[in-house]
C-alpha cells in the first residue's frame, strides 16, 4: 500500500484538484491518499475563531460568506454533472451552516477546534465526489474515525493502526481511499489536531500504521531544499536525507515538513519521498535509512526563540544544579530545545513561553537569570560526526560578523546549532549558504 499526502497549495484549486485526481490514478495502484484543506482555508478558519474568541460575530460572520462563496464558486468548475454539482453544494452549505452554528456559542477551545477541522472535511469530500464522478472506486475514511492522539498531545498509535486497519480490512476492493489530513479525536473524544501543517503527520502515523512501501509527500517545492527557500536566493534540492538528518531539519524550521512528521517514518522504517505536485517528474528528496558520509546537506531556522540564562547562586556548580534548573522545566510542561553549560551557569532555549514568568520565579530562586527574547536557531544538518573535522569552522567562520548567543554541538552526530538574533537571522542562512554549498 502506497500513501500519498497533498499539501494545501496542491489541492488550492479545482484544477489542481484534478490533477491530483490524475496523479493518483494513473498507476492503477492502491493507495491511502491524505488531504489538506485548500490553501488559506485554515487561516481563516483560524481567522473566524479569533472572531468568535473576541466576541466580534460581525467579523465572524463576514468570513464565513467570503470563504462560503469562493466554494460555490469552485463546485460548477469541478464537476461535469448537474447532479455531482448539487449534492456537493449541499454538502458544503451543510459545513457552512456547522460553521455558522460553532460561532453562535459560547467560545471555547473545543469549539475552535472543530471549526478549524472543517477545512479537510470540505476539500476530501470534493475530491472524493470528482473521483467518484469519474467512476474511481473510491471510498472517505473519516480521520475522527481512527486518528487520535492521547492524553499528552501525542499520537495514539496503538489506536490508530488498529482502527485504521479495522476499518479497511472491512472496506475491501477500493481503488482509493480518502482520509483528512491535521484532524484528530484527543483522549476526551472530541475534535483536535495535530498542529499546524499537521497533514505530513497523518500520513506518516498512517504509512507506519500500514507499513507502506512509502509515504510521498507532495507539495509545491521539489523536494526539501539545502536552506529556507523564502529567505535565501539559489537554495536547491537535497536528492537523499537520512531518517535523522530530516527529523533535525524538520523540528528546526523546514516548513516543508511537520515538525514530528518523521519520527512514525523512522521508527517503521518506511522511507519517506518528497515530491513537487507542479512538477511531477521531478526527484524530490528521498528519505531513509542510509547515511552519506562526510556531507553536510542543509541549514534550517526556528524562530521566535526565547535563550534564559541561569548563573548559579553559588561560586561553582554545585551537584543537583542542573538538576533543580530541568525540574522547574519539567513542572511547567515546557520542553529545552538547546542547552549549553560552563562552570557556573547553564542556557537553555524554549519555544514555548506561555509558563514562562513562572519558571523565572522559580529559577530565581537557584540563581541569577537573564532572559533573552526574538531569538532564533540557525541548524546546521549533515553527517557532523567529530571525526569529519573542519565543518564546525567552515559554519562558525561563516557566521564571523553575526553575534552569537549560544553554540550547540555534539548531542546528536546530525547537527550545529547556533543562536542568533531573529533580526540576524536572514544574513545567516545566506552567509551559510555561500560557505557551505
Ligand atoms: P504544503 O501546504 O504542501 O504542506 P508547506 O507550505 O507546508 O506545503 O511546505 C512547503 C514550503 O516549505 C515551500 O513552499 C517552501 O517555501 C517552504 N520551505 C521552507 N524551508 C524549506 C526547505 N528547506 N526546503 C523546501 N521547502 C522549504
Ligand atoms: N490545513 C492545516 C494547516 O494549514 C494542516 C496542513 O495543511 O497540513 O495547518
Ligand atoms: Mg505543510
Amino acid at each position: 500500500m502506497q500513501v500519498y499526502k497533498f499539501g494545501g497549495t496542491s489541492v488550492g484549486t479545482p484544477e489542481r484538484m484534478k490533477d491530483v485526481c490524475r496523479l493518483i490514478t494513473e498507476d492503477g495502484q492502491q493507495k491511502i491518499v491524505v488531504l489538506s484543506a485548500m490553501s488559506g482555508t485554515t487561516n481563516s478558519l483560524v481567522e473566524i475563531a479569533d472572531y468568535v474568541r473576541k466576541g466580534n460575530p460581525e467579523g465572524a460572520g463576514t468570513t464565513i460568506t467570503h470563504l462560503r462563496h469562493k466554494y460555490r464558486d469552485h463546485i460548477p468548475c469541478l464537476y461535469d454533472t448537474e447532479e455531482m454539482q448539487l449534492a456537493t453544494r449541499k454538502l458544503i452549505d451543510e459545513i457552512f451552516l456547522d460553521i455558522h452554528d460553532l460561532c453562535g456559542m459560547k467560545f471555547s477551545e473545543d469549539i475552535e477546534k472543530e471549526i478549524l477541522s472543517k477545512g479537510e472535511i470540505i476539500s476530501t469530500n470534493m475530491v472524493t465526489n470528482y473521483l467518484k464522478e469519474q467512476n474511481v472506486r473510491t471510498m472517505l475514511i473519516p480521520a475522527l474515525d481512527y486518528m487520535r492522539i492521547d492524553k499528552n498531545g501525542e499520537p495514539d498509535m496503538h489506536y490508530i493502526r488498529e482502527h485504521l486497519l479495522e476499518i479497511l480490512d472491512k472496506n475491501p476492493g477500493y481503488d482509493i481511499y480518502i482520509t483528512q489530513g491535521f484532524i484528530c479525536r484527543n483522549a476526551n473524544g472530541k475534535i483536535d489536531n495535530l498542529q499546524r501543517g499537521g497533514s505530513d503527520y497523518t500520513a506518516t502515523l498512517i504509512g507506519a500504521s500500514v507499513r507502506a512501501d512509502e509515504v510521498q509527500i507532495w507539495t509545491d517545492i521539489d523536494g526539501m531544499h539545502n536552506n529556507d527557500p523564502r529567505f535565501v536566493e539559489g537554495t536547491s534540492p537535497v536528492r537523499q536525507l537520512n531518517f535523522e538528518e530530516s527529523a533535525e531539519l524538520a523540528y528546526f524550521g523546514a516548513k516543508i515538513l511537520h515538525p514530528t512528521c518523521i519520527q512514525p517514518a523512522r521508527i517503521a522504517g518506511v522511507p519517506v519521498r518528497l515530491k513537487n505536485t507542479m512538477a511531477p517528474s521531478a526527484p524530490g528528496t528521498i528519505i531513509n535509512n542510509e547515511m552519506q558520509e562526510g556531507t553536510i546537506k542543509a541549514v534550517a531556522a526556528k524562530d521566535n526563540i526565547t535563550a534564559i540564562k541561569i548563573v548559579s547562586s553559588r561560586m561553582l556548580l554545585a551537584s543537583g544544579f542542573l538538576c533543580k534548573v530541568f525540574s522547574i522545566f519539567d513542572k511547567y510542561k515546557t520542553a529545552i530545545d538547546m542547552i549549553t553549560t560552563s562552570e557556573v551557569g547553564v542556557s537553555v532555549t524554549i519555544d514555548k513561553t506561555s509558563r514562562l514568568a513562572a519558571i523565572v520565579e522559580r529559577l530565581k530562586k537557584i540563581g541569577t537569570v537573564q532572559v533573552d527574547t526574538d531569538m532564533c536557531i540557525i541548524c546546521v544538518v549533515g553527517d557532523l560526526r567529530s571525526k569529519n573535522t573542519g565543518f564546525e569552522t567552515l559554519a562558525t567562520e561563516a557566521l564571523r560578523d553575526i553575534p552569537l548567543r549560544m553554540i550547540s554541538y555534539g548531542g546528536s552526530d546530525h547537527n550545529i546549532s547556533f543562536l542568533v538574533a531573529m533580526k540576524d537571522k536572514q544574513r545567516a542562512l545566506q552567509a551559510l549558504q555561500k560557505i557551505l554549498f
